[in-house]
């Protein structure tokens, strides 16, 4: 087995990788930096990001009133230290990225332009029309070219080594090759992005599959918050392809089959022609996407071959503004749904989008296992809480990016070289890969139908509104599904780019996680921002101020344990939004 050695090495290419990646190489240039990626760098998904970043920027915003959006929009379960160290750096971080080259639209006097975005009480979204992590992942990789950091492009981690309780290493498969290499390192950074696609309707792409949440879980790191899954109000209807909030920053509306602004029953403010902050269509994305159940099931929603839905209607912003603003929201809509909503309306219906959850850390990224830090969205630090803002995540990644790169980077420099007996986990590691290849040709189940499975059983089960019945009906089914997920089949024997072995261990991962989002969501006897228990409708403060967290242990369902909320400075109050 070939090994190589790196004083940090990041897993993960996207905004928080490359964003990290940076950090170690400014804070100490003698360290020796690598990146890991399953996907080329530009391909991770932050280049699909849409609508924008959230910093303070305007005279009349200021970092109180972020941060009181990010809490009560989370519902009182972001951790407040993180929160105002979150506000506190977002602006510098947005400043950076500005010269490092990216492009941030601006108003016809220079300045910089922001919009409104769900949940915020005043326009601080920064954007790059409505392509900007596309513009953010170009100006980071281009930054990150110029310091000498050792690309490790498609190549596919499957394992964190541990020895002497700190990681100081990972184990990987290049994809190219098929050949397992052993990478050490004095401190790895997680930055493997959501786990959208344990979900079967997603924005998120298939390379989602909470890879990295899995690796810190059977390193025996805890999954903080897994209970609460963001869905997105407005997805098209069989790609779930995301329709940016964007679109409703700029004055689009949801009307229902009657044509109806539905959200003025639903507590978040009357209708008025222009987007009115935290109100109606600029209410928070848990709100508006438990409205659209409730439309649903009045049977005021619009039956498509593909479910229901209702319209988005951006038809009175006009050509012009379409074009200038949502270039990109027009471009899908012709593309993938053969209209043209500067004259059509726009199906949509509430799609998996994101997770609030992920591997635990403090607020410099750092995990409960000495040497492994995590950032972006496969980390819960946490400023989401119950219920992520739309725009914080692409600012969440350059700020806790930059934090962990920083802390891991002192960590590493502190640190004597990686310990002999890697090697022989790596080489027991080796193994195991070559059974998955080669000793499964007898299987009877197949990989795909599997994950359909377990897609269909979390969303029946552990979807918008959740009860404990529906809990257990889809962890019986997990339970089930991983049982059978011991005799999947493999047909293809080959070394070179084997997509089936790497779907092999993309199920492995998504069903640990499956059981921890279940485990956690059943433990969890309340009604919170994105988990809604039909069967405990109220928040309850008393005993659920608490993050919760999933630990692993073999043979048997994850363990759930409860660690309080950081308040700083905001009590827990009523979350009011049209008013
Ligand atoms: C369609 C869409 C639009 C969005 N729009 C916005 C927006 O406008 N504003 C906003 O704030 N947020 C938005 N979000 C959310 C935000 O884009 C993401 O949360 C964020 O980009 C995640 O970045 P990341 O760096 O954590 O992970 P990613 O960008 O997902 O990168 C993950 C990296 O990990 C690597 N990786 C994963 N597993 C492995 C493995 N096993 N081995 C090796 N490498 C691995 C991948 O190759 C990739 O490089 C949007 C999300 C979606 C899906």
């Amino acid at each position: 087995m070939e090994t190589t050695s790196h004083d940090v090495l990041l897993v993960g290419g996207g905004g928080a990788g490359l964003r990290a990646a940076i950090a170690v190489a400014e804070a100490d240039p003698s360290l020796d930096v690598a990146v890991v990626s399953k996907v080329y760098p530009m391909r991770s998904h932050t280049v699909s990001a849409e609508g924008g970043a959230a910093a303070v920027i305007s005279p009349d915003d200021s970092l109180d009133a972020h941060a009181y959006d990010t809490i009560s929009g989370g519902d009182w379960m972001c951790d407040q230290d993180a929160v105002e160290a979150f506000v506190r750096e977002a602006t510098e971080e947005m400043l950076r990225l500005e010269h490092w080259g990216c492009p941030w639209s601006r108003e016809p006097d220079g300045h910089i332009a922001v919009r409104p975005f769900g949940g915020m009480k005043n326009e601080r979204t920064w954007f790059a029309a409505d392509k900007t992590g596309f513009h953010m992942l170009h100006t980071l990789y281009q930054t990150s070219l110029k310091y000498r950091t050792t690309m490790y492009d498609e190549w596919f981690v499957t394992r964190l080594l541990v020895e002497q309780g700190r990681c100081q290493g990972i184990v990987a498969i290049q994809l190219a090759t098929g050949k397992i290499h052993a990478i050490l390192a004095k401190a790895v950074i997680l930055c493997t992005g959501g786990c959208g696609k344990v979900f079967p309707f997603t924005t998120n792409a298939n390379i989602k599959t909470g890879d990295g949440m899995a690796l810190a879980y059977r390193a025996g790191v805890p999954l903080k918050d897994m209970e609460f899954v963001q869905y997105h109000p407005t997805g098209l209807p069989f790609t779930g392809i995301l329709i940016t909030e964007a679109t409703r920053s700029e004055g689009g509306y949801l009307i229902n089959k009657d044509g109806y602004r539905y959200l003025q029953d639903y507590d978040l403010g009357k209708p008025e022609p222009k987007p009115v902050l935290r109100s109606m269509e600029l209410g928070p994305r848990d709100r508006l996407s438990q409205a659209f159940v409730k439309e649903l099931e009045k049977g005021r929603t619009v039956e498509t071959p593909h479910g229901h839905v209702v319209h988005l209607d951006i038809r009175h912003l006009g050509e012009r503004v379409i074009d200038t603003k949502l270039p990109f929201v027009r471009e899908l809509c012709r593309k993938y749904e053969n209209l043209d909503p500067v004259r059509e309306l726009i199906p949509v219906r509430p799609v998996v989008h994101y997770m609030m959850g992920g591997v635990h850390t403090d607020i410099h990224g750092a995990t409960s296992l000495p040497g492994l830090y995590a950032a972006g969205e496969v980390a819960c630090v946490s400023i989401n809480g119950a219920n992520r803002l739309g725009s914080n995540s692409l600012t969440e990644l350059l700020v806790f990016g930059a934090r962990s790169g920083k802390a891991a980077a002192k960590y590493a420099a502190e640190q004597a070289e990686p310990a002999g007996g890697l090697l022989a986990q790596a080489l027991d590691e080796e193994r195991r890969l070559g059974e998955v290849l080669l000793g499964k040709a007898n299987g009877r189940e197949r990989i795909a139908g599997l994950r359909d499975e377990m897609q269909g059983a979390m969303e029946s089960g552990a979807g918008i509104y959740r009860d404990a019945g529906s809990l257990e009906a889809a962890a019986g089914r997990v339970a089930e599904i991983q049982e059978r997920f011991k005799s999947a089949a493999l047909d293809d024997r080959s070394l070179t780019f084997n997509t089936e072995r790497i779907a092999w261990l993309e199920l492995s991962n998504m069903l640990e996680l499956a059981e921890a989002i279940i485990a956690s969501a059943l433990a969890r006897r309340e009604s919170r921002g994105a988990h809604q228990r039909t069967d405990h409708p109220e928040r309850d403060d008393g005993r659920y101020l608490a993050h919760s967290l999933a630990h692993r242990h073999d043979g048997g369902g994850p363990r759930i344990e409860y660690l309080p909320v950081t308040i700083t400075r905001w009590p827990p109050g009523e979350r009011v939004y049209g008013r």
